[in-house]
């Protein structure tokens, strides 16, 4: 069920019979996806490609997955909307078993393992709600809605004196 597609593939499916001949028996995987509809609303993995690089491992209770979903986010700016692309690391850890509980383990099927759905789930859960395109992003109409970060705290001193001035009070005037 691999896709043929030199540039990532559209499942990840392991084959655990090897791994559960003895306890504490480990798989490096290592693995490029391209999952379709990552996304939520306007916020999605970029080309929703992944990369996950994980330790498979027998345990007593079943299979346990450890390791990293790498990708990149596209989220819009929250003042601006332009699209802010940023590194999207997610940590994975875990459990596959005969008879999973729902919402906390994942199934042993036919001796094999899908991480499609734990790699897709983790994936969406990284990206992130609502980033700035730079710290100090005015947005798109900034006299109007001025960012916070704008927003100078009032001071009772007076401004510097700007140097180039100076040079005026030396003129005088003999009209
Ligand atoms: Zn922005």
């Amino acid at each position: 069920m691999v896709g043929s597609s030199t540039s990532g593939a559209d499942r990840l499916v392991i084959d655990v019979v090897e791994l559960q001949r003895r306890t504490g028996t480990r798989r490096d995987v290592r693995a490029s996806l391209v999952l379709l509809d990552l996304e939520v609303g306007e916020r999605c993995v970029l080309d929703g490609r992944l990369g996950v690089d994980l330790v498979v491992e027998a345990a007593t209770e079943g299979i346990v997955a450890v390791g990293t979903v790498r990708g990149e986010s596209r989220v819009p700016c929250r003042r601006c909307l332009d699209d802010v692309i940023e590194p999207l690391e997610v940590e994975m850890r875990e459990i596959f078993e005969r008879h999973p509980t729902e919402g906390e383990t994942w199934p042993i099927e036919d001796e094999r393992i899908d991480l499609t759905p734990v790699v897709r789930e983790l994936a969406l859960l990284g990206l992130p709600l609502a980033p700035v395109c730079r710290e100090d992003c005015a947005g798109p109409e900034p006299d109007r809605f001025p960012a916070m970060a704008h927003v100078e705290p009032v001071e009772d001193a007076p401004a510097p004196r700007d140097e180039r001035w100076a040079a005026l009070d030396d003129l005088t005037f003999d009209d």
